[in-house]
């Protein structure tokens, strides 16, 4: 279990794309953008840090 992950792998499912994103300055989310489509996507944290590794964008 990491702490101090900074970013998080995600797939971007509307173009297949993997990547990754990173931890916004509010430290509440991670955002990143797809490289192909531009489409957004923000994972939040929570108390106690994400659960899974791994999220997938729409
Ligand atoms: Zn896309």
């Amino acid at each position: 279990m990491t702490r101090e992950g900074k970013f998080i792998g995600i797939l971007f499912e509307c173009c297949n794309i993997y990547r990754r994103i990173y931890m916004n300055k509010e430290k509440n989310a991670y955002e990143g953008k797809c490289p192909k489509c531009n489409g957004e996507v923000k994972v939040k944290i929570g108390p106690g840090g994400t659960e899974t590794r791994f999220f997938s964008a729409r």
